[in-house]
């Protein structure tokens, strides 16, 4: 016998789980079905699940900001235990060095000063004593460790910018569990080992899935939360039609490597971004560190099928660890191969898409382009507003749905994250957002 529920949200990671949860708040019925076994088991669970609130666009910052205080208060804002315990918000801060290529934070910084979100200019000194290791080097721009130029500093670094309301939670999978959780205890159904293979539709309209199995699911709304799937669910919805923002996977590689002895990185260390030499970093479990690309011009994107891929570490793990090598000299370069490979969803102009499609009652929240783990909660909500409002008659195409950030008191226009936008010129194109 086939089940009904309201809406069928496609993924459990950390954004569908949320989403559910934001929805059954809301008193629909959802059920989130997802091909893995569990959620976060996708892209969330290889997430670095940095939280930060800088972004380059004020809209971008806005919603970071606001989900930062979810992050802070997650018993709070889950509202129920889970047996497996909380996902812990490392709040270690984040410190951002100036570079040409960010000219030097100022427009991030006025972002920043607009919204009230805290800041403070760190000079070189102030740096060296935080991390009394650093070479202060200016490597820049990145290169690969072919190039001769590579590991020659051309004088040294101004200084940084440090964030306070910023880190990282220390298992994004248990988080993705935590928010399935408080969804369940609001309603909410979850299936795992379901894939979906078609979209149905009839009368105009979503009217539920197909499953691997062959079985099929009603429900009025469908949510398309695949991750670096989702080009796929809406190819299935037919609603890549009206889409002027597209989404594609990109491999992405993250290193672990032991910190050099005499440092307690996992303790005194905090996230930083440096886009001098192209990589981003952040303590990791084992007193060790962390070290994520943020895909410098001189390395080869590699958009690939999210069904196959090659899982392995290339010469990019390397790379990335040689590269910050030049900052931390004591760095052991030639450690055992630890990390993860894994996919970005990514779109034209990397920001994500948070809106219905042209087919109603299909809607997406996708194209995360390696950055939105931090703004689940406040993605999820936005979502379950917009639904709501669509299913109610609102043509939000042509009026968009305005959205209020309670906690930072601000209204966004959830048109930013239209499907039809044009390319945003202000975004960094890049997983910085
Ligand atoms: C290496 C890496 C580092 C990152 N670092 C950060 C960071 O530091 N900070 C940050 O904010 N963000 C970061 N991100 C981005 C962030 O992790 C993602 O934006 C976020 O996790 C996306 O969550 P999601 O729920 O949308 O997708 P996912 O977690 O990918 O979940 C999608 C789910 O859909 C399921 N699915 C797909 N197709 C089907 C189907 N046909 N049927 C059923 N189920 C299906 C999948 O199994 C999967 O579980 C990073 C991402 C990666 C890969």
């Amino acid at each position: 016998m086939s089940e009904t529920y309201d809406a069928i949200v496609v993924g459990a990671g950390i954004i569908g789980a949320c989403t559910a949860y934001e929805l059954a708040k809301r008193g629909w019925r959802t059920l989130n079905l997802d091909k893995l076994p569990a959620a976060g088991y996708g892209s969330t669970g290889a997430s670095c699940a940095i939280i930060r609130t800088h972004y380059s666009t004020l809209d971008g910052a806005a919603l970071a900001y606001e989900s930062f205080f979810a992050w802070d208060d997650w018993a709070g804002y889950l509202a129920v235990p889970d047996e497996r315990g909380l996902a812990r918000f490392v709040k270690s801060g984040c410190l951002v060095m100036k570079t040409e290529a960010n000219d030097h934070l100022r427009t991030i910084c006025r972002n920043m000063a607009a919204l009230g979100i805290p800041y403070e200019d760190w000079t070189a000194d102030q740096i060296r004593a935080r991390l009394p290791f650093y070479d202060l080097g200016r490597f820049g721009p990145p290169k690969r460790p072919d190039d001769p130029a590579f590991g020659e500093a051309q004088g040294g670094l101004a200084g940084g910018v440090f964030f306070p309301c910023a880190g990282y939670v220390s298992d994004p999978q248990l988080a993705s569990h935590n928010a399935q959780r408080a969804a369940e205890a609001k309603g909410a159904a979850f299936r795992f080992n379901s894939e979906v293979t078609a979209i149905r539709r009839g009368g105009g309209r979503v009217q539920g899935v197909t499953l691997a199995s062959g079985e099929t699911i009603a429900a009025p709304v469908v949510v398309n939360v695949a991750g670096p799937h989702s080009a796929k669910i809406n190819r299935m919805a037919g609603a890549l039609q009206g889409m002027r923002i597209t989404t594609r996977a990109l491999k992405q590689e993250v290193a672990h490597v032991p910190f050099p002895p005499g440092f307690d990185f996992e303790r005194e260390g905090f996230v930083t971004s440096d886009s001098d030499v192209g990589c981003y970093c952040r303590p990791e479990i084992g007193n060790h560190i962390l070290i994520g690309s943020e895909d410098p011009p001189c390395d080869a994107r590699e958009w690939v099928d999210p069904d196959d891929y090659d899982r392995n570490f290339s010469e990019q793990w390397q790379v990335q660890v040689q590269r910050v090598a030049q900052r931390i000299p004591s760095l052991p370069v030639s450690s055992p191969l630890k990390g993860v490979v894994d996919l970005y969803d990514v779109t034209d102009d990397w920001i994500p898409i948070y809106d219905k499609s042209d087919l109603p009652g299909f809607y997406m929240a996708v194209g995360t382009s390696g950055n939105q783990f931090k703004n689940a909660p406040v993605a999820g909500a936005m979502m379950a507003e917009l639904i709501l409002a669509c299913e109610q008659g609102r043509d939000h195409d042509r009026e968009p749905l305005q959205f209020r950030l309670e906690h930072i008191g601000r209204t966004i226009d959830v048109g930013f994250y239209s499907r039809r936008r044009e390319i945003n010129p202000e975004s960094s194109f890049s997983v910085l957002g």
